[in-house]
């Protein structure tokens, strides 16, 4: 098999290092590029399977390069991991809202970027096998998506409709950064079921539920909510 095509955008040359040796350590080919115009000519050019962009960025930022890319169709499906500093959480959560995969916060730890990158492929190959399951499986929850039904460790739990569709959309998608926007519109939609809109609120009451010992959902500082990925 190929390797997979990496491009990392980055105007700080020893992040940048770091980023590229880590990622070429792990087989994949990576291309770089210092500022943003560049980083996304080259991205346009080669058509990449992942995207690394740092948000800040000389010339053109970040989130300029995310909406150029998902505006066109060449270029849309390209998963986007954003690097971001402290303090850009709210830019964070404008380019998840506008289309990027997830993001690594700096200082990051080698062993997380890896396993976010890898996540995110992973996800871009397997979520219309996914989409077809009728039950999801992780650490003892048990959610049945025909049935309606959550059970935790065998015994099974009582849902409101939104909890229900909430976690179910949360668990499709493991590994997976959500800001409550994202959670409010594609989870929930604008059903009239759902009478209260903050999420936060359905998110405390099924965690109440499921999470005893076992945390399943994480929340991010910030930005939103995250289902634990399986190992
Ligand atoms: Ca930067």
């Amino acid at each position: 098999m190929p390797s997979k095509q990496i491009i990392v955008v980055e105007d700080e040359p020893d992040i940048q290092e770091v980023l590229s040796y880590n990622l070429k350590r792990e087989g994949f080919a990576v291309e770089t590029a210092l500022d943003g115009a560049e980083g996304l000519s080259l991205i346009q050019r080669i058509v990449p399977d992942l995207v690394l962009l740092d948000l800040m960025l000389p010339g053109m930022d970040g989130l300029d390069i995310c909406r150029h890319l998902k505006e066109n169709h060449l270029t849309q499906h390209i998963p986007i991991i954003m690097v971001s500093a402290k303090g850009e959480e709210s830019d964070v959560v404008l380019g998840l809202g506008i289309g990027a995969d997830d993001y690594v916060a700096k200082p990051f730890s080698p062993r997380e970027l890896i396993a976010r990158v890898k996540a995110v492929l992973r996800r871009g190959n397997s979520a219309a096998v996914r989409s077809q399951k009728n039950t999801i499986l992780c650490d003892g929850l048990e959610i049945d998506i025909a049935k309606f039904k959550v059970a935790l460790n065998g015994k099974e739990l009582k849902f409101t409709a939104t909890e229900f569709r909430l976690l179910h959309y949360f668990a499709s998608n493991p590994g997976r950064v959500f800001t409550r926007d994202q959670l409010l519109g594609q989870a929930l939609g604008n059903d009239a079921i759902v009478i209260d809109r903050n999420i936060d609120v359905h998110i405390r009451a099924i965690r109440k539920k499921i999470e005893g010992t076992q945390q399943y959902i994480e929340t991010i500082r910030g930005v939103g909510y995250r289902f634990k990925e399986l190992e």
